[in-house]
């Protein structure tokens, strides 16, 4: 895996599916404005995946929370943490069973979507693959493309 040099601290983030590296990027809010060196492999052959993207991001260290918003449009995506050219933690990105705050409903008078309501969105996991997330409150169900939708476009709540 020589395409892209190793880079010295930062993380990398493995087996996203091919063709989703910029959603990724885009969901952690990474512009390439930042300053630090992103590296964006994309369709590489994978033995697990068949094809897969890697993004490597120079001195940035994901929050919890952006794993758990990675692990919804790359359930197989691997986080590995980088110091001094050697991986020092490597974990899988896991889909919570609930997903608190991170999403809105699409149900217009679901409670949670009331104005003035101190309620935030709450969804639960239906399945992993294909991605399907069901609203705790009025069982409106949503899927991966909305979920994308949601994380990526500007569609602010
Ligand atoms: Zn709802």
């Amino acid at each position: 895996m020589l395409l892209v040099s190793k880079i010295r601290e930062g993380t990398v983030i493995d087996h996203i599916p091919a063709g989703r590296a910029l959603v990724v990027l885009k969901i952690l809010g990474i512009t390439g404005n930042e300053g630090f060196r992103v590296a964006v492999v994309m369709n590489v052959d994978s033995a697990r995946m068949k094809k897969k993207d890697i993004v490597k991001l120079e001195g940035y260290y994901p929050r919890i929370e952006d794993l758990m918003k990675i692990s919804l449009v790359a359930p197989e995506a691997t986080i590995n943490i980088i110091k001094d050219y050697n991986v020092v933690e490597k974990r899988k990105v896991e889909v919570p069973k609930v997903i608190e705050g991170v999403l809105r409903c699409p149900n217009p008078t679901c409670i949670s979507r009331k104005p003035g309501e101190p309620i935030s969105s709450r969804f639960l996991l239906v399945s992993g693959s294909p991605l399907r997330l069901k609203c705790h409150y009025c069982g409106t169900e949503i899927g991966e493309n909305d979920v994308i939708e949601q994380l990526v476009g500007g569609g602010r709540s």
